[in-house]
């Protein structure tokens, strides 16, 4: 960088914050607090400018996903150009090539080129790897005096904002600044630099939505104590660092009071809420409004339990006001990293973030490079120490995840049902769904694993009335086990890209930008589309001869489209055969049930938490008027799904 030494005055630290970057750094990534990679950076002063160099790569259960990226900048630290070549996450690609020449860039993505005019500003980053360019693009917002917005190429923008100061407790204090850029990825990522201006850690979101960490080499083991402060953070952007004021008591008058037990509904009804419970439900004119209630009238709409999702991974603090925003009071958490979901939990319990309540289940993968996470167990003992964990820290039930060995998922069952945990998980590999169930487990994530022993025909199509598939239901159903089958996931990869996304998700165009790229993407080109049409289809029969058998089914998403996937997997059940009451059933009551929670939650009785939803129309006649949430109650706090939306970056 050249000194310019008549420039005038600005803030000592401003100075250091755009020093000299080192020559070269190496960043290790990490997901699920697993370092399962690195990015490396070299830096070459030309006469052009300075270029970095920059390689990344991280390896995925087992995927490799490898990236190249030349950022080129002027000798007055402008970017001249970016190229950037291979994979964002184990299901896509990048391989993009910007050029800035006087104020035009000239964009080429994949096969497609053009050229843009740009204004005094714009930064080539084309999403969240590799972390070098972010952190140039974060000295690049200082450099010209941090700007409300910065145009980025090939698209977008990004707010960058200066957060605070943390002090990390360590031999000798270290103090680190805290940023949020967002506009990058859904959502605000975090980032901390030294206080010279070296970024430290970055925690963002790959190209798939799970949690990305990248560290600075030296600074690795700052990692758990960076990860809870995010989840903190990343909360309280959204009560501004308050605490949530106590929910006041309130009346919802004269709205269809649903019970979800039957189907039964109260017309004209009142619902009193107070102190984060209800009171009393009854028929208005019998039922009084006490002084001092708010009262929000419903005439015209359907009054229903909080919906649950049974499959969520709660990767980042937007998913709080997300789920809120879409009527889902409950999720149950199907595996984070420890430390954040603890973090996340206690901001939404604490009244210092906007989220449903937490059911937390704790994952745990065996040996091997194909595992993912930190959590392992490889022996009988060590599944003891991993339910033991996650017992003293709240969770409630144990996740099994692919690479555990049959022994130790015994052990794993065995002592979770000791400390009165429950046991859901994928069926590891090698083992089959019955084998799994006889070694304990109380719950399987996901129909392939149902679908997968079925007896199937040339097309891989199955037929649920074959006696041996017959057989594997009533094994099912004499084990108690419960299922969460994601059709929505397995509807969202076999998905044929040419095919309009709307269909799937209505409220597509609204959801945050890098949402929308992300989700374009998935699926396949219709030929093999059309090829894995059967197996989609008879996931669909599954399910609902499983349901027809008695086999609790439970409604889970395991993420994909923010809170509505949860709307899309009851469609897909309605499509399957169940009546749009047990279809609701999936993601009230049996959730409830099956996580204990029955005498708290699941249905709108006297006694029970103040979780419902405000709905326009009647979802019992049309499931797809479960998605029009009005208002939303969780613990008597009434929320309202537009300003939901709103903090998690959706449009209207
Ligand atoms: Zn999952």
């Amino acid at each position: 960088m050249r000194k310019n030494l008549t420039a005038p005055l600005i803030l000592a630290w401003t100075l250091s914050a755009t020093a000299q970057t080192p020559d070269s750094g190496t960043f290790l990534l990490h997901k699920f607090a697993q370092n399962i990679g690195k990015e490396h950076y070299s830096l070459q002063h030309t006469e052009a400018g300075p270029q970095y160099s920059i390689d990344f790569k991280f390896v995925d259960r087992g995927s490799p996903v490898p990236l190249k990226a030349k950022l080129a900048m002027t000798q007055e630290n402008e970017p001249r150009s970016l190229i950037i070549k291979g994979n964002t996450s184990r299901f896509s690609t990048i391989n993009d090539s910007i050029q800035i020449n006087d104020r035009a860039a000239f964009i080429r993505v994949d096969d497609s080129s053009y050229s843009r005019d740009l204004g005094p500003l714009a930064f080539p980053v084309a999403g969240y790897s590799p972390g070098t360019v972010q952190m140039l693009l974060l000295k690049y917002w200082e450099s010209h005096g941090r700007p409300a917005s910065i145009p980025i190429l090939p698209t977008g923008a990004v707010q960058i904002r200066l957060d605070g100061d943390d002090v990390i407790d360590q031999d000798k204090p270290l103090r680190l600044r805290r940023y949020v850029i967002s506009g990058l990825v859904w959502g605000n990522e975090l980032l901390w630099t030294r206080t010279d201006g070296e970024l430290v850690c970055l925690i963002t979101n790959d190209a798939e939505g799970d949690k990305l960490e990248m560290m600075l080499e030296p600074y690795e083991s700052l990692l758990p104590t960076l990860l809870t402060r995010a989840a903190g953070y990343g909360m309280e952007m959204f009560t501004r660092g308050t605490i949530l004021p106590k929910a006041k008591p309130t009346a919802i008058v004269g709205g269809t009071l649903i019970d979800v037990t039957n189907g039964a509904s109260i017309n004209n009804s009142v619902i009193l809420l107070d102190g984060g419970l209800i009171k009393a439900t009854g028929r208005s004119g019998e039922l009084a409004v006490p002084k001092g209630y708010t009262v929000i009238h419903a005439e015209g709409k359907t009054i229903l339990p909080g919906l649950w999702d049974m499959h969520a991974h709660f990767e980042q603090a937007e998913w709080g006001p997300a789920y809120l925003a879409a009527g889902v009071t409950t999720v149950r958490d199907c595996g984070n990293e420890f430390e954040y979901i603890n973090a996340i939990q206690g901001a939404i319990d604490g009244g210092k973030g906007v989220g449903p309540h937490i059911e937390k289940a704790g994952i745990v993968d065996g040996p091997g490079a194909t595992g993912l996470g930190i959590i392992r167990a490889s022996t009988p003992e060590e599944a003891v120490a991993v339910v033991k964990k996650y017992k003293d820290n709240g969770f409630v039930q144990i996740k099994i995840y692919s690479s555990i060995k049959p022994d130790v998922l015994k052990a794993i069952c065995q002592e979770a049902h000791r400390q009165g945990l429950t046991v859901t998980g994928h069926i590891p590999e090698g083992m089959t769904i019955q084998q799994g169930i006889e070694d304990g487990m109380d719950m399987v994530n996901h129909v392939q694993y149902v679908y997968s022993v079925m007896k199937m025909g040339k097309d891989r199509s199955v037929d649920v009335n074959d006696s041996a598939n017959q057989r594997v239901f009533r094994f099912i159903k004499e084990h108690g086990t419960v299922l969460d089958p994601t059709v929505g996931v397995f509807e969202m990869v076999f998905r044929n890209t040419k095919d309009d996304i709307t269909r799937m998700e209505p409220a597509f165009h609204s959801l945050p930008l890098p949402l929308q790229a992300l989700f374009s993407n998935m699926g396949m080109p219709p030929a093999n589309a059309d090829r894995f049409k059967p197996i989609l289809e008879s996931m669909s029969r599954i399910v609902k001869a499983m349901h027809d058998q008695g086999i609790p089914i439970v409604a889970g998403t395991d993420m994909g489209f923010p809170g509505y996937s949860l709307d899309r997997e009851l469609e897909l059940y309605v499509a399957a055969g169940l009546t749009p009451l047990e279809a609701i059933q999936t993601a009230t009551l049996i959730p409830a049930r099956v996580m204990k929670q029955d005498k708290v939650a699941g249905t709108i009785a006297p006694g029970h938490r103040a979780d419902l939803i405000i709905v326009e129309g009647n979802p019992l006649t049309q499931i797809r008027d479960i998605r029009n949430v009005r208002t939303v109650v969780k613990e008597g706090q009434v929320y309202d799904p537009a300003n939901l939306h709103g903090l998690a970056g959706f449009g209207k």
